[in-house]
């Protein structure tokens, strides 16, 4: 057995409903620009450029009911409500006919970002990196299975803070579909069971602060509920 000079990296995992068992987390990749009316909101983007990719470390995963820090290096801290699609069955080069197969559940995920160093990469043409791939930055809630919810492609996301709802939309309004996405996806590399894929995120997206409460929802699935913890 091979020892190493340093404690390993423990493995990062999510819970899956009616299970006392994870699901180990390799990757995360998100959608970028994946809803009209939020690339509209953004006001930086032509309305016709296509959803792109990017990625999240792995250890910024949050569960439900967990506080999240402040993160340090922003003053603009925002929520991205998404759908959390699982892999569950690797493969690469997968069409849009086959992607449905290859996904083990679903989860609510949020992509929190730093919008100031987000636009102020994306203004000098530097990687997003610094603003969206930080500690803390990708809360997921619990997985639940296709066997158990079906495949989830319609009906409401959305997200209160502090009891007030700021996005709430329909997952029909995705530009690229799960199938879309999925076959998109693995035409730029090899999908791997245990990657997640973050979905994009509808118009609605703000600031939270310390001490904030994040519930979100999606249609079928589980709540994912977020506080916001002191700036560390
Ligand atoms: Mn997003």
């Amino acid at each position: 057995m091979t020892k190493y000079v340093l404690n390993t990296p423990s493995v990062v995992s999510v819970p899956v409903a009616l299970t006392d068992a994870g699901f180990p987390v390799r990757r995360i990749y998100c959608v970028g620009r994946n809803y009209l009316e939020h690339i509209r909101e953004m006001k930086e983007s032509d309305e016709r450029d296509p959803p792109f990719f990017f990625q999240k470390p792995r250890d910024s995963i949050v569960l439900n009911g967990q506080i999240l820090p402040y993160p340090p290096a922003t003053n603009d801290f925002q929520f991205e409500v998404e759908l959390v699609v699982a892999i569950g069955k690797s493969g690469r080069q997968i069409s849009q006919q086959d992607a449905l197969d290859h996904i083990f559940g679903y989860a609510v995920g949020l992509d929190m970002t730093r919008r100031d160093r987000q636009r102020e990469a994306g203004k000098k043409g530097l990687p997003w990196e610094i603003g969206k791939g930080f500690d803390a930055s990708a809360p997921c809630g619990m997985l639940h299975t296709v066997k158990e919810v079906g495949h989830i492609s319609s009906g409401q996301i959305f997200i209160c803070v502090n009891n007030e709802t700021k996005q709430d939309s329909l997952l029909e309004k995705m530009i690229w579909n799960v199938p879309e996405i999925i076959s998109n996806l693995s035409h730029l590399y090899d999908l791997i069971e245990g990657d997640l894929i973050y979905t994009g995120t509808p118009a609605g997206v703000a600031p939270v602060l310390p001490g904030d409460k994040l519930l979100c929802k999606v249609a079928g699935l589980s709540p994912l509920e977020i506080s916001i913890g002191n700036k560390r």
